[in-house]
């Protein structure tokens, strides 16, 4: 099958689209699942605000503060468009771990949720928030069991079934660590059926894959712009429309109020009830660029090309010996794994100094779910758009060499 875009144009040229890769020719990306890196036109869009449009949003009436009003709400638009939402429905935040402190702490003060459950795999954003709100407000917390890298749905039915109060269900649609896709319609029914509401903790997810939030009937979702070629410092957290009404704001400020008397406040409707102070503008406008960028791809054919990548990645590092995969055999977008006899530190520098080949190490702010591996850290690589089969065997001609090396 050619490697194309809708455009015709051929995957294995995208790279020349991203600057970086003609800064540093020889770099091998594989850390994506942290970070992703962005095409020019993300960079300009960036650059074009700051120099035509930079102004504050939804405030003054010159032409300035009109345009970058429009631009901002074009971004919210593109954001709720590219997941079937909205845009009433998309509060733009911080990033991902905004999202879910914000998800957290208002439906502490809900009297509607007593419990909070977040499986052991997830990454301390989507775990260390609902375990601390459930202390702060006295809500039960959760921690569910994980053996090795996957949530097993008779475990989950154990935990939710009779359950006398409403609860949330806080679980990654893809977990960073491992690569573990949630089978994320079985979830949903499971929980709704169990009178909860689910989140879904998008980071990874949402850069791979379409998701249809509304056929989804997922109750919130959140995602990072990051993640997906866009740039640092602007997320979203998406939720049903009912939910979102019902819930109180997390920051107060300019903007997020309908009315300020002496001693009370009534608020703005959704979404600016949850976007107290400047939002990052810039940030929204290169969100949109990237979004435009990745609705430009044939999305089911780059999400095969990283399907065929992951998966020759498994099958060239199940060969090494000492080497263990830690991510389930069908993992998607990411690899990890640890050797025997070389510390993954030392494996990600060796990589990085001889190959030029960039990895991640260490526990991926997952400790919980490392010390379920019976391990304190590990390699991850992980892959996105741009990267290329000669990517996957540099790697592994790597570690082969650093096998040799420490060996
Ligand atoms: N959730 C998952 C699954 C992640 O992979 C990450 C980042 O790696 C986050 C949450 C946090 O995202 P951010 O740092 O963009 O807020």
């Amino acid at each position: 099958m050619p490697l194309s875009n809708d455009s015709g144009v051929s995957l294995a040229r995208i790279k020349e689209d991203f600057p970086v890769f003609h800064e540093y020719p020889g770099l091998v990306y594989l850390d994506n699942a942290a970070t992703t890196h962005k095409p020019d036109t993300v960079i300009n869009a960036l650059v074009s605000f700051y120099t035509r449009e930079n102004s504050n949003v939804h405030r003054a009436v010159h032409r300035l503060a009109e345009r970058a009003t429009v631009l901002f709400e074009d971004a919210r638009r593109a954001v709720a468009d590219f997941v079937n939402a909205v845009p009433e429905q998309v509060v733009f935040t911080k990033g991902t771990t905004e999202s879910l402190n914000l998800l957290a702490y208002s439906l502490s003060l809900s009297e509607e949720f007593k419990t909070f459950i977040a499986p052991q795999f997830e990454h301390h954003s989507n775990f260390v928030p609902w375990q601390q709100m459930s202390r702060r407000f006295g809500r039960e917390f959760i921690p569910l069991e994980i053996n090795g890298a996957e949530l097993e749905l008779d475990t989950l039915e154990r935990v939710i079934s009779n359950r006398k109060n409403g609860f949330v269900l806080a679980v990654s649609g893809l977990t960073n660590s491992t690569g573990f896709k949630l089978p994320i319609r079985q979830v949903v029914d499971m929980v709704h059926k169990s009178g909860g509401i689910i989140v879904i903790d998008g980071a990874q997810l949402i850069p791979h894959e379409p998701f249809d939030f509304e056929d989804s009937m997922v109750d919130f979702l959140a995602f990072s712009a990051h993640k997906m070629l866009g740039p640092t410092g602007i997320g979203a957290l998406v939720g049903k429309r009912e939910l979102l009404e019902r819930l109180p704001p997390f920051a107060f400020g300019g903007e997020m109020i309908d009315r300020v008397d002496l001693h009370d406040t009534t608020f703005a409707s959704i979404p600016q009830k949850f976007e107290a102070g400047t939002p990052n503008i810039a940030g929204a406008t290169g969100f949109l660029a990237a979004i435009d960028y990745l609705n430009g791809l044939n999305r089911t054919i780059v999400a095969e090309h990283i399907e065929r990548l992951t998966s020759l990645c498994h099958e060239e590092l199940s060969s090494i010996p000492g080497l263990r995969i830690l991510s389930p055999e069908k993992s998607h977008g990411i690899v990890s794994f640890v050797h025997e006899s070389v510390h993954p530190h030392d494996l990600a520098e060796f990589l990085s100094q001889n190959f030029d080949v960039a990895i991640r190490s260490g526990h991926h702010c997952a400790q919980p779910q490392m010390k379920g591996l019976g391990i304190r850290s590990s390699c991850r690589a992980s892959f996105y758009i741009y990267n290329t089969v000669e990517d996957v065997e540099v790697l592994a001609k790597g570690i082969r060499n650093a096998v040799r090396w420490f060996g």
